[in-house]
């Protein structure tokens, strides 16, 4: 089937609606790297409509079985990749195990975009201002790729490369990710800027954080930030230092600032590179205080973990 001509925006291109992985895998072989998988379209279509890409097949995974669901397996969260944003914002398990996810959900875009796109598309478009790239590097995601040679599973560390690339193949199809979930006693806190909700993040920050014994001093943090270079950024030169520190500590704000002058952001329409260092050493020093009073009130135990 091919679609395209003069009175539409894409250019012309093949579409392809495979029932099974292998059948996908092998189209994506047939047309030697000018294809295209398609999840839910709501980045690749609008590429394609301003011909930003012009892929010369779409490879439609909709009705690929397997590559959808939530499971919950011991102290890890599987995703397929096709899950749309949706199902997981609307998951009562997710918002109780993994609250930050319910949370951060409602900042992807608009709910009509949410209601199409999904968990593996967000991942595998890699824009550095989304929210769940960001999130992926704060649970140590693994990502499971399928080519026609086999499976590889990937860390979160090599699966980000830059802008809007990822270390996905041509003929690779991202089938799921798995996130470690945090202790049950872990605080988090979640804050983007954006020009208006539903815009990309101009800035944002994710942290995790857990309480000595005491639940006075800092344990163990974990910080990720979006929207201010060229790949989601955790800042794992950071985190060690925050640990022993009491939340209200003056130190917090010099980490912050510190890990801040050390981020990339790219300069455009809606900020200059010092403005967003600015944004993201706010949003550090006020993600790390927020998901250290987050934890703090979880040793409350008549608190439900929102
Ligand atoms: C107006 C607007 C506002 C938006 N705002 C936000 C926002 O604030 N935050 C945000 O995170 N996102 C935002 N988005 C993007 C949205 O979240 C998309 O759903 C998401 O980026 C891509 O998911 P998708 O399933 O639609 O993927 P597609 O658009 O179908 O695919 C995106 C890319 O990933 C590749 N791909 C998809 N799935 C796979 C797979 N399983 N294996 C290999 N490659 C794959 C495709 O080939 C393509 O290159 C916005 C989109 C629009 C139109």
């Amino acid at each position: 089937m091919a679609f395209g001509n003069a009175e539409m925006k894409p250019a012309p291109f093949d579409y392809h609606r495979p029932a099974t992985l292998e059948e996908a895998l092998a189209l994506l072989e047939r047309y030697e790297g000018d294809a295209k998988v398609l999840a839910g379209g709501q980045s690749l279509i609008p590429l394609m409509n301003m011909r930003l890409a012009r892929p010369a097949a779409l490879i439609d995974l909709e009705r690929v079985a397997g590559l959808t669901g939530l499971r919950f397996d011991g102290d890890v969260l599987h995703v397929g990749a096709m899950t749309r944003h949706m199902e997981i914002e609307r998951s009562a398990a997710v918002r109780e195990r993994i609250g930050i996810l319910s949370a951060a959900m409602p900042y992807v875009g608009h709910l009509a975009i949410r209601s199409r796109g999904t968990f593996g598309g967000s991942l595998a478009h890699a824009d550095p201002a989304a929210e769940l790239p960001a999130l992926a590097t704060l649970f140590d995601a693994t990502f499971t790729i399928a080519g026609s040679g086999g499976t590889r599973e990937v860390p979160w560390s090599d699966f980000f490369i830059t802008f809007l690339t990822s270390c996905l193949e041509p003929a690779e199809i991202l089938t799921g990710i798995t996130l470690t979930l945090a202790p049950p006693q872990a605080g988090w806190s979640f804050h983007e800027i954006a020009r208006r909700h539903g815009d990309f993040a101009l800035a944002g920050c994710a942290a995790r954080v857990e309480l000595d014994a005491e639940g006075e001093r800092i344990a163990s943090a974990r910080v990720a930030l979006f929207g201010v270079d060229a790949t989601p950024v955790r800042l794992l030169e950071a985190e060690p230092a925050l640990i022993g520190l009491v939340s209200s500590a003056a130190a917090i704000a010099d980490i912050a600032a510190a890990a801040a002058a050390k981020l990339e952001p790219a300069t455009d329409v809606h900020g200059s590179t010092a403005f967003r260092r600015d944004i993201a050493r706010r949003l550090i020093a006020s993600g790390i205080r927020d998901a250290a009073a987050h934890a703090s009130s979880l040793r409350t135990p008549e608190k439900v973990r929102a």
